[in-house]
């Protein structure tokens, strides 16, 4: 029987992951290191509800300390993981605390992408990835300010949401030709610079920071065709880098994340790597390997690492989906695009409900980016799992009903 099960993490995988052990069966030791002081919680709400105030510490919390004592799971706090022996089979915190381990499971999440100019570090220039960084952004959305966004990517856009509705002036910087640029089509991302637009905020694509500006408090940003955007504070979302280091420097692969197989398991079969850190290969894809940065992901790959730890049939996966909330518009989507070698627009962008479906060169569905359209979402996400094909004149026509179009694929 197994002895002792080490979780490294303590976000939305961890939890999973220790909630799967335990519904799976698992009685023996379960042990979770978290970095920081806080009890595991969900990120989604921080660019959105938390942000605006509208969501409190307590449900932004994936469960209270009680649940976590009543599942007998050890949770160890400001508890942060620096060495990982795989001789020893054990991991030793920075504060001198091993922990040995039957199995150990990675989910040590992401961390910000630092911006690479001059002035990155005055007051006033702010990330969003934890509790702290939002509560710290929160307190200078004051009406009237200035908000400059670097990066339009779901922070940047989601940010400028909340900040718009609380009256800053809000200015995006986004280095590609469009907004959304690395998740979604030219047509998604023309639907949200429009939105954004109308909504007030500036959005400046293609174009490059050369430095934040100011002595102590930022006061501006300056752009590589020499203009200068004012700003009282700056928020930065210009993407992740996995936390890999400790594991590659166990010797573990880990190129671009942790790399795992179907179950979640590393090159080292007594370490499962989940989420953001973890790059798996997708069974709907052809099995080619990604990292996915998600909720759904995180969730999918605890289960899968729990199951196969505990001997349990693998769960059946589902195609990967995410979401996104700006002012009173639901992004979401399921799949992946890539490949795709034709897009099929349903329903009109300007009535603020379609969808876009993409599809390969059989007709095969790989993704659909729905707004405000949860049927065309759901019954295209069941349809990407089983691999469906699908008519485009068909999807188009929305006298035809999703149930129908999904019934035939
Ligand atoms: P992201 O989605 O990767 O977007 C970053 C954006 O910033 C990209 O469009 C990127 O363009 C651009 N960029 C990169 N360097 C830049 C620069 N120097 N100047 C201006 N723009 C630059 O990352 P994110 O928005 O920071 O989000 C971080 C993580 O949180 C991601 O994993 C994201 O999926 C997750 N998140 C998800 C949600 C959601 O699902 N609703 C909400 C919030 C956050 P290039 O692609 O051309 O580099």
């Amino acid at each position: 029987m197994l002895s002792r099960i080490v979780i490294v993490g303590a976000g939305q995988a961890a939890t999973q992951a220790a909630t799967s052990l335990r519904a799976g069966g698992y009685n023996g030791q379960l042990v979770l290191l978290g970095n920081e002081g806080l009890l595991p919680y969900q990120r989604p709400p921080l660019s959105k509800a938390y942000l605006s105030g509208a969501m409190g510490l307590d449900r932004v919390i994936l469960k209270p300390l009680e649940a976590w004592a009543e599942d007998k799971v050890e949770v160890h706090l400001d508890a942060e993981v620096t060495r990982l022996d795989r001789a020893a089979k054990s991991v030793t915190t920075a504060n001198g605390q091993t922990f040995a381990y039957d199995k150990l499971i990675l989910a040590t999440g992401s961390r910000v992408r630092a911006l690479p100019c001059p002035g990155a570090d005055l007051a006033g220039v702010h990330y969003l990835r934890s509790i702290a960084d939002a509560d710290g952004l929160g307190q200078e959305l004051g009406a009237g300010k200035r908000l400059v966004v670097i990066g339009g990517g779901y922070i940047g856009l989601e940010v400028a949401a909340v900040a718009r509705k609380a009256g800053l002036e809000v200015t995006i910087l986004e280095a590609a030709p469009r907004v959304l640029a690395r998740v979604a089509p030219p047509v998604i991302s023309d639907f949200f610079q429009k939105l954004h637009r109308d909504a007030g905020v500036t959005i400046l694509t293609d174009v490059k920071v050369t430095a934040l500006e100011g002595t102590k408090h930022v006061t501006g940003v300056a752009l590589a065709d020499g203009r200068s955007i004012a700003a009282d504070l700056v928020l930065v979302g210009i993407g992740i880098i996995p936390n890999a280091d400790l594991a590659r420097e166990a010797g573990l692969k880990a190129e671009d994340g942790i790399e795992t197989d179907e179950d979640a398991r590393t090159s080292d079969p007594s370490i499962f790597a989940i989420g953001d850190c973890a790059s798996r290969p997708l069974v709907h894809y052809g099995h080619r390997r990604a990292r996915l940065e998600s909720v759904h992901n995180a969730l999918e790959q605890a289960k899968l690492a729990a199951a196969a730890i505990l001997g349990l049939p693998r769960p059946v996966e589902e195609a990967p989906w995410f979401w996104s909330d700006q002012y009173d518009i639901k992004l979401q989507i399921a799949g992946l695009s890539t490949g795709a070698t034709q897009s099929v627009v349903r329903g009109d962008p300007s009535q603020k409900r379609f969808a876009v479906f993409h599809l390969d060169s059989e007709n095969r569905l790989l993704a659909v980016d729905a707004i405000n359209a949860p049927p065309e979402f759901i019954v295209g996400k069941q349809v990407i799992a089983r691999h469906g094909q699908l008519a485009p004149a068909r999807l188009a026509d929305m006298s035809v009903s999703m149930k129908e179009i999904g019934a035939s694929a």
